[in-house]
């Protein structure tokens, strides 16, 4: 059993939190700590700790989590102008919370390469 994490208690409703899109799979929220205009989380209900657990999953659950999220960016109105999407993974990658979440980012230019 994974740890209980600060998303797990928004997906059960304990910490509130902005929600923008919701569908079957996924709950999308806006960041705590936005680092653009936009900035949205987007985690699946079913819950993984972190990409690497992607490898060991179905695909067609891997795809409702991208579906989701090009679903919440696309309710977002965020499809025109464009966007970033980006996963952390561990310590190299700066994840800080262990429950699998796409962030998408937009609102401004985004840089390259990214830091
Ligand atoms: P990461 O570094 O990829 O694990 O990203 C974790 C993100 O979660 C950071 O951008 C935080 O600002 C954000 N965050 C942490 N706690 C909350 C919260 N309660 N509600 C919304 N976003 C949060």
């Amino acid at each position: 059993m994974s740890e209980v994490t600060i998303f797990d208690r928004v997906l059960a409703g304990e910490i509130p939190a902005q929600v923008v899109y919701e569908d079957e799979h996924v709950l999308a929220f806006q960041d705590i700590m936005p680092q653009a205009p936009i900035h949205v989380l987007v985690i699946p209900k079913q819950k993984k700790r972190c990409y690497d657990d992607l490898a060991d999953t179905n695909p067609e659950e891997v795809g409702q989590l991208f579906v989701g999220a090009a679903r919440a960016a696309r309710a977002l109105g965020l499809a025109e102008n464009g966007y970033r999407v980006v996963i952390n993974h561990g310590r190299d990658g700066q994840q800080t919370v262990d429950y699998i979440h796409l962030h998408l980012l937009a609102g401004r230019q985004m840089i390259w390469p990214p830091g």
